[in-house]
Formats: structure tokens, C-alpha cells, sequence
């Protein structure tokens, strides 16, 4: 992926965070600044135990997506395997072969291994698995959109103002046209608001309200706060709804006969380390890996030794998000210092404890010893 994130990627070296009032936050500038893009640990493919140091690219979360969408249809060969906007409603068995059936009327029929990545409200959860609700854990979310580059404060980063009320994060981006949007999300505690939790439901996932609801919130600052400035000139409200969260220990086993979860269908977790994403992409490649090792024949124990591989390091990010968590959101109680977490589940922060690094790392030792060396610096760290 380097060649494509240096082509439509922002190299980013440094950060500024300021309050509402444009002051810089320095402590959490350096906090960061010392903890971006460096990934100490044993890298034990290489056996070298250097620290790795990877540059620091942001790209547009819909250019990513269509790079990796390009990447699928050329593994896909040409082969018809991808079917788009389908909407699994029911799954039927015969003896271990299982009937997917969509909202559109198709059938795909005796399918050998049925894997529930849909999300935090998944289906195949339902279906198959358990009927374990997903948690609303006090944190709502509103976003929208505004054609062009407004007034921002650090171009072609992620803005965060924090304010009385409420969190600003705004954003402006190139397209894969070379347009320019501007993104922002308001993300608003619960606390103090009224109402039972399906009154605030209701209130949050009230879709066609979001240019009210953003109108509503920002009119609680004073004066001509950058947050309303952003608000007025928006011209798409996009969504409004409430964070989620799956505790993975609610499921009992992940996998079973040959259908398993991944992602958000187990862990769905806040955002505030901004981990989820890449906690799904791992699982989906670790599973991936453990069915190859173990063979259609033996899916229970591939699913066995994925939940087995993957606990700790999704309850270690879990913690972390729930530590990185701003005020008012989650009780300060479940906050737990670093220290314990890392005793509890060892320290998953370095890129070495991620599977899909020490995989590629084994890969390319196995190729070339002398080569894979080499070309690991010249990847990661002349650039
Ligand atoms: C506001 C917000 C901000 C976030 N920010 C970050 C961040 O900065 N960094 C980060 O790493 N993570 C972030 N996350 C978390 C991240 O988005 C998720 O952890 C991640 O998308 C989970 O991936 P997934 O593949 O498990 O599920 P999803 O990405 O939710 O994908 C599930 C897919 O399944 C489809 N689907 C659902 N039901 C069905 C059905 N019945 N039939 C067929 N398809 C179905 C859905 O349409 C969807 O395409 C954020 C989450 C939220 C809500």
C-alpha cells in the first residue's frame, strides 16, 4: 500500500491541538507527537528488535476504501464472486451447509463458511449466534459535510476543538478528484440530557432531524463560535445516531459449525483510540490465516484457536478506549491505569504483538533473509 498512500495519502509530521480559544494544548501536542508512528518491540521475524518507525500517512477514508476495493476485484480474477448491496435476511441449514437468503430474492446455496462481518447490529449474530443486544454507552455522534475548504484551523489534519457542551472534529480532505470536502463531527455526552434510553434513542437515530439537532447543539455555545461557523455553512447533514458498544466476552464462542464473527459483531468498541477498524481488518486476516492452517475439515478448531489468538489483544484496545474516553462519558471507574491493563492482557501497543506484521515479517525472512532486512528499512523507514 505505500506506493498508493504516498500517492494520495498527507504525510503528517506534526500536530497542533488548541482550545476553544485558539490556545495551543502543548502536553497533549507532545503526548501525540511521541506516540505517532513509532513502534518499538521484537520484531522477532527479523530478530533484530529494532524500533520501527512508519510515516505517518492520513488518507481520505473513502479513497482507502476504493484503493482496497480495487485491490479485491483484482484478486477476484475476473470470477463473478462479489455481489453488492445484498442484505442477508435469513440463513438456513442442512446438516452443516448453510442457505443464505437476501432481501432481494437471491439464494446462494450449500455456502462452506459463513463469516458475520456486518457490524456492530449484526445479522448473522442474531441469526446464528445469540440475541445480545449492542449497549449504548453514553456518547451521541452528528456529522456533516461542506463542499470545499472553509476556514480550518490546520489544514489536512484532524481539528479537535473541546468545548463546554460538546467535541468539534473537523477535517478537510481531498477527493479522488481532486475536489476539496470538509468534514466535521459533534460528539455530545448523555449526561444531563432527559428521557429514558429509548426516548434518547429515538431522539438520536431521528435521521431527518440532524440539521436541527446540529443547529440545536451548537446554539448552546455563545458568541460566534467556530463550531456554528462550520454548522451554518454545512449543506449535507449526514447522520445522527449513538455510539455502541458488544463487550466480546458477551459472546461464548465466536465460531460455530462453519459460520463465525468477526469485527464489530463481537467487539464493537468507541472510537477514542480509533482502533475498530483496524481491530476487523486484523481479525478478518487472522482468521483467514487459521482456516488455511486448519482446512475446511477442521473449521471449529480454526475458530477455536482465532477467539484463543484474539481475546487478549481486543480486551487490551477495549481498555485503552475506554481510558482514552473525554469527560462525562463513560463513569471515571472504569478508567484503569495502564499498568493493570498491560499485566492483564500484555502490552499490545507495539507492531510486533499485531499478527499480520510478524506474518509479513516471516514471509519476506522466509524469501530472503538478507533482503527482507533491507527492504523493511527502506519501506518503513526512509521515506
Ligand atoms: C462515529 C464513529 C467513528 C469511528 N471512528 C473510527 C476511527 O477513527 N478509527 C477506527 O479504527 N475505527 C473507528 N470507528 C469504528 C469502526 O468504524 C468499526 O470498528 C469498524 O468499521 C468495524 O468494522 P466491521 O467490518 O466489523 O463492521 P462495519 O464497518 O460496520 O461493516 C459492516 C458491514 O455489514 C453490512 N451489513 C449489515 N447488516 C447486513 C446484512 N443483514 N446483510 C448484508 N450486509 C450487512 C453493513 O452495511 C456494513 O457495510 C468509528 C465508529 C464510529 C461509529
Amino acid at each position: 500500500m505505500t506506493p498508493e498512500l504516498q500517492q494520495y495519502g498527507y504525510l503528517t509530521l506534526a500536530h497542533k491541538v488548541v482550545d476553544n480559544r485558539g490556545n495551543p494544548l502543548l502536553a497533549v501536542e507532545e503526548i501525540i507527537q511521541n506516540s505517532q508512528g513509532m513502534y518499538a518491540g521484537i520484531a522477532s521475524g527479523s530478530g533484530s528488535g529494532a524500533t520501527h518507525k512508519i510515516p505517518p500517512y492520513w488518507v481520505n477514508r473513502g479513497v482507502f476504501m476504493k484503493l482496497l476495493q480495487d485491490r479485491l476485484l483484482l484478486a477476484t480474477q475476473g470470477k463473478d464472486i462479489i455481489h453488492w448491496g445484498h442484505q442477508l435476511d435469513r440463513v438456513t441449514s442442512e446438516q452443516t451447509k448453510k442457505t443464505l437468503h437476501f432481501k432481494n430474492g437471491q439464494i446462494f446455496e450449500n455456502v462452506d463458511l459463513l463469516v458475520g462481518a456486518d457490524g456492530i447490529r449484526s445479522k448473522v449474530r442474531a441469526l446464528l449466534f445469540d440475541d445480545h443486544k449492542a449497549a449504548h454507552v453514553g456518547a451521541n455522534i452528528i456529522y456533516g459535510t461542506i463542499p470545499g475548504q472553509t476556514k480550518i484551523i490546520t489544514e489536512n489534519k484532524f481539528n479537535i476543538i473541546c468545548s463546554q457542551y460538546f467535541t468539534t472534529v473537523s477535517c478537510c480532505y481531498k477527493n479522488f478528484d481532486e475536489t476539496l470536502t470538509t468534514w466535521w463531527a459533534i460528539v455530545y455526552p448523555d449526561e444531563g440530557k432527559p428521557g429514558n434510553q429509548e426516548e434518547v434513542r429515538a431522539f438520536w437515530e431521528s435521521q431527518a432531524n440532524v440539521r436541527a439537532l446540529a443547529h440545536a447543539l451548537v446554539n448552546k455555545e455563545d458568541g460566534d463560535t467556530y463550531s456554528k461557523q462550520l454548522v451554518d455553512q454545512t449543506t449535507e447533514f449526514k447522520y445522527a445516531g449513538f455510539f455502541l458498544e458488544r463487550d466480546p466476552l458477551t459472546l461464548q464462542r465466536w465460531g460455530i459449525d462453519n459460520a463465525v464473527l468477526i469485527g464489530d459483531a463481537i467487539h464493537g468498541i468507541q472510537p477514542w483510540a480509533g482502533v475498530g477498524a483496524s481491530l476487523a481488518a486484523e481479525d478478518g486476516y487472522v482468521l483467514a490465516v487459521l482456516v488455511k492452517q486448519y482446512g475446511f475439515d477442521q473449521l471449529p478448531l480454526a475458530f477455536e484457536a482465532f477467539q484463543r489468538d484474539r481475546t487478549n489483544r481486543i480486551l487490551y484496545f477495549r481498555q485503552l478506549t475506554r481510558n482514552n474516553t473525554p469527560q462525562g462519558i463513560l463513569p471515571a471507574d472504569l478508567r484503569r491505569p495502564i499498568e493493570d491493563v498491560v499485566r492483564e492482557y500484555g502490552d499490545q501497543r507495539p507492531l510486533a504483538a499485531c499478527p499480520a506484521w510478524q506474518e509479513m515479517l516471516d514471509k519476506r525472512m522466509a524469501k530472503d533473509p538478507q533482503a527482507s532486512e533491507q527492504s523493511e528499512e527502506k519501506d518503513l523507514t526512509n521515506q
